[in-house]
């Protein structure tokens, strides 16, 4: 695990967040702890940084947002994740869930399809000493096939459907959490792998961006 930069001046914003977080229901220590040690204040634009630690999701630029701290919470509880996973996640935006999962899992490969979007979360990520994480720029909705197989997924915006290229990178076991809009209304799905068998599971509701690609949706209708 990185060095965390300890001592700013968040400490007690961030301690209270984690606090709602468990009133809420998160029960896993380790997303707790990662909540905790991870400078959200660092992943938010500068005239959002007073509210960094309120558990809701903020503007962070061509339009797109930084998730409801608490949605990614559940996300991240929902893999079960045991630290010895690697890791996929699909629109890195802010960086912040990558920073989360990075305290979580052993290496992880984060893809974002605005190239902008990715060079300031390489930045805010190396700013709050986070390591074993590469942002790539692309599709995510066609996965990262150079780092394949993965034994955990997240897609943090919402496509159509479960995209196929996602299910094949899942190693045997592994566990994606993913939202999907039916109709403008949005479901949270989880998909494990065991074997040949692909188990899908909903688990809620959700509220995110598009997912925009190949098997998302079209950039010409959003
Ligand atoms: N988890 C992020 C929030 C991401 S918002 C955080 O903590 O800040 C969703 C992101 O997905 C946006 O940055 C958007 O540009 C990106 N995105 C949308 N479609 C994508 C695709 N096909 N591949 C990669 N990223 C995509």
């Amino acid at each position: 695990m990185a060095a965390r930069p300890l001592g700013d001046s968040y400490g007690g914003y961030r301690s209270r967040l984690v606090e709602q977080l468990r009133l809420q229901g998160i029960r896993d220590l380790a997303v707790l702890r990662a909540v905790g040690g991870t400078p959200r204040h660092l992943f938010v634009p500068a005239a959002v940084r007073h509210q960094a630690y309120e558990d809701i999701a903020l503007p962070i630029g061509s339009g797109q947002t930084i998730s409801q701290p608490s949605t990614q919470a559940r996300f991240l509880e929902a893999l079960a994740l045991t630290g010895t996973e690697r890791a996929l996640e699909i629109g890195t935006g802010s960086g912040y869930q990558t920073a989360l999962l990075s305290m979580l899992v052993r290496e992880v490969v984060s893809v974002e399809r605005v190239p902008t979007l990715a060079a300031a979360a390489r930045q805010a990520l190396e700013t709050a000493g986070v390591t074993r994480t590469s942002v790539v720029v692309g599709d995510g909705s066609l996965g990262w096939s150079p780092s394949a197989p993965y034994d955990a997924i997240v897609v943090a915006a919402a496509g159509p459907d479960i995209p196929s290229p996602l299910v094949a990178q899942l190693a045997d076991g592994g566990r994606m959490i993913l939202p999907l809009d039916r109709d403008g209304s949005q479901e949270v799905w989880r998909v494990t792998r065991r074997g040949g068998e692909v188990v899908r599971q909903r688990m809620g509701d959700a509220r995110f961006v598009p997912l925009i690609g190949k098997y998302g949706f079209d950039p010409g209708n959003r």
